[in-house]
């Protein structure tokens, strides 16, 4: 199943999309008699989360290519919701940073409140589904803070979708990012330090994940600056492409 949202009307909702159809669902997820055309609503973010969690250094190579160890435990931080965009909406460069990057990931939306996961749970069954997400970084900002919090949230450096792909085996597919059609990344979700049962286990050690929490597991390598006029496109085996203009 693909979900979708959008807005009609100044109206939010969620849609199943079934190719070209949206077909409009209940809070349940369950399929109503109405149904619509893409160019009939304004497309969402398809997660609407109250958090995005981010995991570093996640992908041996690219802990290389910046200089830094693989972490011995998953490296957390959060990146704002505000910072949320769709696919086709602009990434904007801020005035503050001279090298801003893409990180094509690929995302955890999480389906059910998760708490202190046990051990003899499966962390999967706490996820909704996959999708895919830029996790845009201002580089000189990140090294130069220290802490991630400005360098990883100014406004549009979270574009996540197009869709939310709930019927995935996310366990070994391809990750790719390309600049104006040039591949940059190119990875595998099987290169993960931390695969995706243990994080999102260990996420919810550390603090509660509530429905449409988005998680993203980290980028390969092949991290590299993107400029104003560039098209930058993530795109994960099975899910789709999140493409987002650079202004
Ligand atoms: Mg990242």
């Amino acid at each position: 199943m693909r979900i979708c949202r959008f807005e009609r009307y100044g109206r939010p909702g969620i849609g199943i999309m079934e190719g070209e159809e949206i077909w409009v669902c209940d809070e349940n997820l369950q399929k109503t008699e109405e149904l619509w055309y893409p160019d009939e609503v304004s497309m969402l973010p398809p997660a609407n989360p109250t958090k995005v969690v981010c995991v570093g250094r996640n992908y041996a190579e690219h802990a290389a290519e910046l200089g830094n160890e693989v972490p011995k435990s998953p490296l957390l931080f959060l990146k704002a919701p505000s910072a949320i965009i769709r696919s086709g909406a602009a990434i904007g460069i801020p005035e503050q940073s001279q090298q801003v990057e893409h990180e094509g990931e690929l995302a955890i939306i999480i389906g059910k409140r998760a708490k202190n996961i046990g051990n003899d749970e499966d962390p999967l069954t706490y996820v909704l589904g996959y999708t895919c997400l830029n996790d845009v970084t201002a580089r000189d900002i990140q090294r130069a803070d220290v802490q991630f919090t400005r360098g990883k949230s100014f406004d549009t450096f979270c574009p996540i979708g197009p869709v939310i792909e709930t019927d995935l085996d996310v366990s070994d597919v391809r990750v790719t990012t390309t600049v104006n059609g040039e591949i940059r990344q190119d990875g595998r979700t099987s290169q993960m330090v931390f695969p995706i049962p243990y994080l999102v286990r260990y996420i919810s050690r550390q603090m509660t994940l509530m429905p449409g929490d988005v998680i993203a597991t980290g980028t390969p390598s092949g991290v590299s600056k993107m400029n104003p006029g560039d098209v930058c496109e993530v795109t994960v085996e099975g899910i789709g492409t999140l493409r987002n203009p650079v202004k």
